[in-house]
């Protein structure tokens, strides 16, 4: 089933309001397996939403609209449709007996234009009840082709959507898709796609999706089959070759975040923490605080922002600070094995950097971050660089501390 998307509205080509459905109803019917090849966006003009109806539908099996039900002149979804399909409009008592409830609700009068909003189609139509709205939905199904209209605010769209159409649709598909998600960390959302182009070019089922959300880098990979089990035996040996190619970068499957993780390994392998913050200001151990039950793990974490601090606090070098500046990578070994000596931790970890905007320069630009481990007697330093913001920085930074400190933990990076 071959799906297109077309949101009517004026105040939606003005950018008044953004296309929200559009993306749930996206997300939505890609769940669903329904291909989704167009979204389109018309304005509340009849010969223009007339001719994208039409041409809609001379490329989609499905058009799922959202807007236009509305009691006024210029919302038409409806009645064009229903000129498409050769379908009479007729009054629909259990919609109005639905829209005069709504009105006493809100304690509004309703008026006689509302009456329009309870106009179904005659033969071919299924009306969709709108419990948090006036505007009935309306599938209308003839020859193949299928029209699902939706009203549009967004809290009328989502519940008629999820409770009515989904179902309706699911139905219709034969088969079931079944996705698995292989999160990746430490290699860039491109670096990452390029490394597994091949696999991706050569599936067709399962399917392998690269991208990007909140930061990481996610592989899906979706099957369809006739049933989850199928599925997931198509799966398996795709995940496999995919963790094989991507090492130790994937570091879960499934909806986890890379503080879960960490934390988890941290209390499986017994080890304590301790952390040292200078850039990333907390950030680090506020995330791994996030964690129910990491106290077992996490000794302290201090915020040694200042070159005094880092002195009176971890006995990091007057010397050292001088020489190589407070971000250095010596600087940042002293930090990590300063706060494990103090805490009596068995890991240390510090993170010094170049946050930005200002006190960057040539040789230590905004982005310059170095991070420190220390553990079983060895300190490694890392030097990293990282694009963006100053809060995106120290984001970034955190995340690649404890996405080492994960690497180190489960295979003694
Ligand atoms: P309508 O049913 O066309 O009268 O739309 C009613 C209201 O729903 C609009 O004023 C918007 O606030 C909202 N709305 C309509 N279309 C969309 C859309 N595609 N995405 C998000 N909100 C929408
Ligand atoms: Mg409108």
């Amino acid at each position: 089933m071959k799906a297109e998307i077309l949101a009517v509205g004026t105040e939606l080509l003005l950018g008044d309001i953004l296309n929200t459905n559009a993306q749930f109803l996206a997300q939505e019917l890609a769940a669903l397996g329904i291909e989704v090849y167009y979204q389109t966006v018309v304005g509340d003009n009849p010969g223009r939403l007339e001719d994208t109806i039409f041409h809609a539908f001379s490329r989609a099996d499905l058009i799922i609209t959202t807007g236009g039900l509305g009691p006024t002149e210029d919302d038409l979804t409806k009645e064009t449709a229903a000129k498409y399909f050769g379908e009479n409009l007729v009054l629909d008592e259990k919609a109005l007996a639905q829209i005069e409830k709504f009105f006493k609700r809100i304690g509004r009068e309703m008026t006689e234009n509302n009456v329009k909003q309870a106009m179904v189609p005659e033969k071919n139509g299924v009306v969709l009840y709108n419990e948090n709205g006036t505007a009935p939905g309306i599938i209308i199904e003839k020859d193949g082709k299928m029209i699902v209209m939706l009203p549009g605010p967004p809290k009328e769209t989502v519940p008629m959507f999820l409770n009515q159409v989904k179902p309706y649709l699911a139905k219709k598909q034969e088969a079931t898709f079944v996705s698995r998600i292989l999160r990746v960390a430490g290699v860039g959302e491109s670096a990452m796609e390029t490394a597994v182009k091949d696999m991706i070019d050569a599936q067709t089922n399962p399917t392998i999706a690269p991208y990007a959300k909140d930061g990481e880098s996610i592989l899906r990979i979706t099957a369809r089959a006739k049933d989850e089990e199928e599925a997931n035996r198509l799966i398996d040996p795709v995940a496999a070759a995919l963790r094989e190619r991507l090492g130790h970068a994937v570091y879960a499957e499934g909806e986890t975040d890379m503080e879960t993780v960490t934390a988890g390994l941290l209390l499986e392998k017994g080890k304590t923490l301790a952390v040292a913050e200078s850039c990333t200001g907390g950030m680090i151990v506020s995330s791994l605080i996030e964690y129910a039950g990491i106290s077992k793990a996490l000794l302290e974490g201090c915020v040694t922002y200042s070159n005094e601090a880092k002195m009176k606090r971890l006995g990091v070098k007057a010397e050292t600070l001088e020489k190589y500046g407070a971000v250095s990578p010596q600087t940042a070994a002293e930090m990590a094995e300063g706060i494990a000596r103090t805490s009596g931790a068995a890991i240390g970890l510090a993170t010094t950097g170049v946050a930005g905007p200002d006190g960057g320069t040539p040789e230590k630009p905004v982005g310059l971050v170095y991070v420190a481990l220390h553990a079983d007697g060895k300190t490694k330093v890392k030097e990293l660089r990282f694009a963006g913001k100053r809060n995106k920085i120290r984001e970034r930074a955190a995340y690649a501390a404890l996405d080492w400190l994960r690497r180190t933990l489960q295979y003694e990076e």
